[in-house]
């Protein structure tokens, strides 16, 4: 069996396929495993692609953690939680539930909204959350239809929400937002020790031990099928390679690789893979000083800051020790793409510098920190306003060997990767066995 795409999805597909004794090759078109979510390695510091965090409480991505080795202290939480910046003065939001009750933008009535709101996810199963009649509003509509003050919408739920969604607006469905209340409710964001290409490095190696292959400068450029087989697939084309063989196709890619790849195979999924993205980018620095303390997340919550605005920096050496002690601080940079795009990098470069400047003014920061990578990421993740993710296809495709996995079959996160990976394994093995039962191949 065939699976396109080392990133989360398809690995957690491997994987699973693996232990069920499926003989399983991943072919990557890029040089690294982890997609999305891989790890750089610049100058002496592991780099994410982009300031990510996992949440703890992600069911399925607990299970696969557990299941490829990576244990509890393997995971370093955000323990200080979060700190907004208001463009005046810092607010904390502790990372427990009580904590970011107490947050000041809150009055008495958003308090019990809040506690109301936690109360109604805090029990429920995640799959029942994500699937309520909730996702028929926008984010921002379903707070204000609970009587949340502008002033806690814009002073907590937009730079947080706005961050972890890459959407300031919040425009994505109620239902998403109430899952991801509940598992910040469930759990602390945590980041793996070597960051979090680590999960995707293990995933791989674990699939190797159990016999499958992960091949890395692998472009699938087509899938590969017969006429005479009832249009079933016989494997894929490979750039620079030629044909490879495979009993069954999993395309595991981001949206825009998986369209390209079933066009011609199932229009119809095809076109319902036709997501708008949410784009991020990110500047990595290397500080000679360290510019914040503790394992925290700094948001900008100012109202009006421009086009060229960073919407999130954290100092990640604070949580990853895996770089040398003497290799200085490193930190990222967010900033959320706007609906026309990213920012220029100067431009964010300089708003940045102003930000370092109001945020700590005894720093140098033109003197200590330098610039070391941009990171443009134009499809993180994919929109989700209402209605979206009810028409995401499910993992069978009108081919019976062409199965998808992707977050785009399920929502736009690890959580959402990992999901879609494991239904896509479900699918492929209620294949083979069927094939089996029915003294096929
Ligand atoms: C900056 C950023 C911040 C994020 N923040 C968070 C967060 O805080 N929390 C959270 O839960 N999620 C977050 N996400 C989302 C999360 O990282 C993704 O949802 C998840 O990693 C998607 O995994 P995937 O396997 O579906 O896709 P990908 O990771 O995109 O994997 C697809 C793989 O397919 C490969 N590929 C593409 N075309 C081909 C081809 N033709 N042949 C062979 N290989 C191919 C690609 O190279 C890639 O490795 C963030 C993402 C980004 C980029």
């Amino acid at each position: 069996m065939i699976v396109v795409g080392a990133g989360l999805s398809g690995l957690t597909c491997a994987l699973r396929l693996a232990e069920s004794g499926v003989p399983v090759t991943v072919l990557e078109a890029a040089d690294e495993v982890g997609g999305r979510a891989r790890t750089l390695s610049v100058g002496r510091h592991p780099l994410d692609r982009g300031f990510q965090s996992l949440f703890l409480a992600y069911p399925r991505t607990a299970r696969l953690l557990r299941d490829v080795g990576i244990r509890r202290r393997d995971l370093v939480p955000f323990d200080r939680g979060a700190v907004v910046h208001d463009g005046a003065s810092w607010v904390r939001m502790s990372a427990s539930p009580s904590g970011v009750m107490r947050f000041p933008a809150f009055s008495a009535g958003d308090v019990r909204r809040l506690a109301a709101l936690a109360s109604e996810v805090a029990a429920a199963p995640s799959a029942r959350v994500l699937a309520g009649d909730e996702r028929h509003a926008t984010a921002l509509e379903y707070l204000q239809g609970r009587g949340f003050t502008e002033r806690a919408i814009d002073g907590f739920f937009r730079p947080l929400f706005g961050v972890i969604t890459a959407d300031r607006d919040l425009g994505s469905d109620a239902a998403y937002l109430r899952f991801l209340v509940q598992m910040m409710l469930r759990g602390p964001a945590v980041i793996p020790v070597e960051g979090h290409g680590m999960i995707s490095r293990w995933a791989a190696a674990r699939v190797r031990q159990l016999g499958g292959v992960v091949r890395m400068g692998a472009r699938v450029a087509g899938i590969v099928t017969a006429p005479d087989d009832r249009g079933h697939a016989r494997g894929v084309t490979v750039d620079g390679v030629g044909a490879v063989a495979g009993a069954a196709v999993v395309v595991a890619t981001e949206a825009p690789a998986a369209r390209n790849l079933l066009a011609d195979l199932d229009r119809q999924c095809a076109r319902a893979l036709d997501v708008r993205p949410r784009g991020v980018t990110s500047l990595a620095y290397e500080l000679d000083a360290s510019f914040h303390s503790g394992r925290t997340i700094i948001l900008n919550g100012e109202a009006e800051t421009g086009p060229a605005r960073i919407d999130l920096v954290c100092q990640e050496s604070n949580l990853l020790p895996s770089a040398p002690a003497d290799a200085g601080a490193r930190l990222l940079a967010t900033s959320v793409d706007g609906p026309d795009g990213g920012a220029d990098p100067g431009a964010l470069e300089e708003a940045m510098t102003a930000l370092a400047g109001r945020w700590n003014p005894g720093f140098p920061w033109a003197r200590c920190a330098r610039l070391v990578e941009v990171i443009r990421q134009p499809w993180a993740q994919f929109a989700v306003p209402p209605g979206v993710r009810d028409a995401l296809p499910g993992p069978q495709t009108a081919v019976g060997n062409v199965f998808i996995a992707g977050d785009v079959t399920a929502h736009p996160s690890i959580e959402g990767a990992v999901v879609a990976g494991e239904r896509a394994a479900r699918a492929a093995r209620e294949m083979v066995a069927a094939t089996r039962s029915s003294g096929g191949a």
